[in-house]
């Protein structure tokens, strides 16, 4: 044996991308006519490149230096984001019950009609109970949040002003309804406490809301929800959940101009989680998803340019920030392990607690009970861990998915539903990638500043736009 290869192997000095340790960069097509994408799939970086420099840029060292230069960065982000975070927010149900019967809810008809609610003494002692817990785990500048989450929290509203007076400004508070119960005494409380109002409204017109949220007795709900967002007009804090569905996918472009008429300043335009059958009942394909919601997306920015005031549609925006400027997200149902669990939980009204408010009809997915386990071992539950140890990593085709990182493969309720298990494709893989390729050609041509939210990059310390001309 000679003395050269007796010594330990050494690697490669990282010269040439895609091959020893150059670090993998792998070209992805985004319809653009002039550029594309490379994206390294671990850790999320990415540039675009003119296509017709593609070969140039992958050879003549500069984008392999810059590669070098970033990726520990890069990857020590991608995975505080992904294994690092800690819960700062609990979506509490106040109620089971809700005066509605959607299409696509999560939550058992049976509970919806009959449940029970959280009497006041029992909220205010499960949300001490969170107080204590918080103040053992998050850092004194921060305030927790609390998101009262349905069923219909305004069907106990005693109980939630309460609550909300009782805590004052130990939590951050937001609130998401149907908005049938959002009268002025609602309105006016929420407002002159800056607590976040999220509404739900399915169509343009009344004969579309109808086909997927209505009352128990069929009747419609759209008129006292465009009321409710009337008199919302110039509460910044305050924002429209769309279900897409097959019911009105045709009718995205409208609801963006209706919401951007009523000034709206964030709309959610997120596709049905197909979780219980039902749900499933209205899927919309991906392709057809895709093209009406880009289509939404471009009507929104028309609407931009044409007015100076935008609507954010803050699902897609997440999409854009993953790409840009991943600690900047807000939303994390498109990481993999995903928030539920990680970055908060949710409580039913009876104290049991889920990974995420997707989970409360699904008991195998109870970690334990707020008012009878201690919060870190419910974290640390089978059931929670079912739902955190998720990771898109170590399945097929999400593992081998150069833009997991922008995807997250969700919903792991979803997809156990659907599958059986927890290690499949998410619900839309294709609409995923529709998204982030449109994503990559708004940056390409320079417009993705006007589909976010102004001052996004406030305190952001990590931004990437790499377009190489
Ligand atoms: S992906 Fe599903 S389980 Fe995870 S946070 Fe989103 S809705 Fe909840
Ligand atoms: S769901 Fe599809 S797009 Fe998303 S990570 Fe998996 S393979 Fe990629």
């Amino acid at each position: 044996m000679t003395a050269a290869v007796e010594k330990a192997a050494v690697p490669s000095r990282g010269i040439y991308i895609n091959s020893g340790t150059g670090g993998q960069l792998l070209p992805i097509d985004i319809g653009h006519a002039e550029y594309m994408a490379v994206v390294n799939p671990e850790t999320a970086f990415w540039a675009l490149s003119r296509k017709d420099a593609l070969a140039d840029n992958l050879t003549n060292g500069k984008l392999a230096a810059l590669f070098k230069e970033k990726s520990a960065e890069f990857a020590e982000e991608m995975h505080m984001l992904r294994f690092g975070l800690k819960p700062s927010a609990v979506y509490v149900n106040p109620t089971e019950r809700c005066n509605l019967d959607c299409s696509y809810c999560y939550i058992p008809a049976d509970m919806r009609r009959f449940g029970e609610h959280m009497s006041t003494d029992k909220l205010i002692g499960a949300m001490t109970r969170l107080k204590d817990y918080f103040s053992q785990t998050m850092d004194a500048g921060r305030r927790p949040q609390i998101i009262f989450h349905g069923a219909e929290p305004l069907l106990n509203k005693e109980a939630l002003f309460e609550a909300i007076d009782h805590f004052g400004d130990a939590f951050g508070f937001g609130v998401q309804t149907n908005a049938t119960a959002l009268d002025d005494e609602a309105i006016d409380f929420f407002t002159s406490r800056g607590i976040s109002i999220g509404l739900s409204l399915d169509g343009p017109a009344a004969e579309i809301t109808l086909k997927t949220r209505r009352t128990w007795r069929g009747k419609g709900v759209h008129d006292k929800v465009l009321e409710a967002i009337g008199r919302l007009e110039g509460y910044p804090s305050f924002s429209v959940i769309s279900t897409a569905t097959t019911e009105n996918l045709m009718h995205l472009k409208s609801m963006v101009e209706l919401f951007h008429g009523l000034k709206v300043p964030t709309c959610m335009l997120n596709q049905v989680r197909c979780t219980l059958p039902r749900a499933r009942t209205v899927r919309p394909q991906d392709q057809d998803l895709a093209r009406h919601f880009i289509a939404a997306l471009e009507r929104s920015h028309e609407l931009y340019q044409e007015t100076g005031r935008k609507l954010v549609v803050a699902n897609f925006a997440n999409i854009l920030l993953a790409i840009i400027a991943p600690t900047a997200r807000r939303l994390m149902c498109d990481i993999s392990p995903c928030g539920g669990g990680r970055a908060f939980f949710a409580m039913s009204p009876k104290g049991d607690l889920f990974p995420c408010s997707e989970f409360i009809g699904l008991p195998e997915f109870n970690g334990g009970n707020l008012f009878k386990d201690d919060i870190a071992s419910v974290l640390d539950s089978a059931a929670f861990r079912k739902v955190t140890e998720r990771d898109l990593d170590t399945f097929k085709p999400c593992g081998d998915c150069a833009i997991r990182h922008f995807c997250g493969s969700p919903c792991p309720a979803e997809v156990h539903e659907i599958n059986g298990a927890m290690e499949y494709t998410g619900a839309f893989c294709e609409f995923y990638e529709e998204q982030v390729r449109y994503a990559f050609r708004l940056i390409a041509d320079g417009r993705e500043d006007a589909y976010l939210w102004d001052g996004w990059d406030e305190g952001v310390e990590t931004a990437l736009d790499v377009v190489l001309r």
